[in-house]
């Protein structure tokens, strides 16, 4: 499934005012076995248009693996299409200071000009889990107080957020939501890893429970 294009351009027109570059769709089939919601693309996915095609893709489709899901199965997105960048300096090789972009999580501005991209997608894309990476995810679909560290590897049935003009409010219909930490976070805290892995072992076992395409009325 693809977003309408007019929505891709008004995504675009909406994030234009901030320091952001890129715009990569979300992908998958309609009917996935699982809709993951990270938080937005990096370097890599801008280059190649394909979302978690980089460092941190490599580990998520290992963590797929586990929950019996392979990529072309899953429908994968983000809280932002573009990538939120900072300027910083790296030392060259002969010890000059050199100017690049870094990666930085995206801002709640950045999160509410593309809100309607993501509504569109957990309204159409009819996914019997939506499985939230990462704490920018989580807290797009349930709230700002919530905490991946309290909540993963739980799932928690109940609405999501959507956004109506300038506010977030809370959809009629109930989402299965299944909150993990974003594969990066391994990069900085190796112990992640191993609960990211038994979150992935409930979320194979959950999954045999609701087949593909069975959301909550
Ligand atoms: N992190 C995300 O949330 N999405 C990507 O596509 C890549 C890294």
């Amino acid at each position: 499934m693809r977003i309408p294009e007019e929505l891709a351009e008004l995504g675009k027109k909406r994030i234009e005012p901030y320091p952001v570059e890129g715009f990569v769709y979300g992908s998958g089939p309609q009917k996935p076995k699982l809709m993951l919601v990270g938080e937005a693309p990096g370097e890599t996915e801008i280059g190649n248009d394909i979302p978690f095609s980089g460092r941190a893709g490599k580990e998520l489709m290992k963590f797929l693996e586990i929950a019996g899901a392979a990529r072309e199965e899953v429908y994968i997105t983000s809280a932002v299409r573009s990538r939120p960048y900072k300027w910083g300096e790296k030392r060259g090789p002969d010890g000059t200071k050199i100017k690049r972009k870094y990666n930085r999580a995206p801002t709640s501005r950045e999160i509410i000009a593309h809100a309607p991209l993501l509504d569109y997608e957990i309204e159409h894309v009819q996914a019997p889990i939506i499985v939230t990476l990462g704490n920018i995810g989580l807290k797009r679909l349930i709230g700002n107080d919530k905490k991946v560290s309290d909540l993963h590897g739980e799932l928690i049935v109940q609405p999501v957020l959507r956004l109506n003009g300038e506010q977030f409010e809370w959809t009629e219909k109930e989402y299965r939501i299944f909150p993990t930490f974003h594969p990066a976070s391994i990069f900085y805290n190796r112990s992640l890893l191993e609960l990211i892995h038994e979150d992935m072992k409930k979320l194979r076992l959950l999954r045999r429970n609701f087949p593909m395409n069975d959301q909550p009325d």
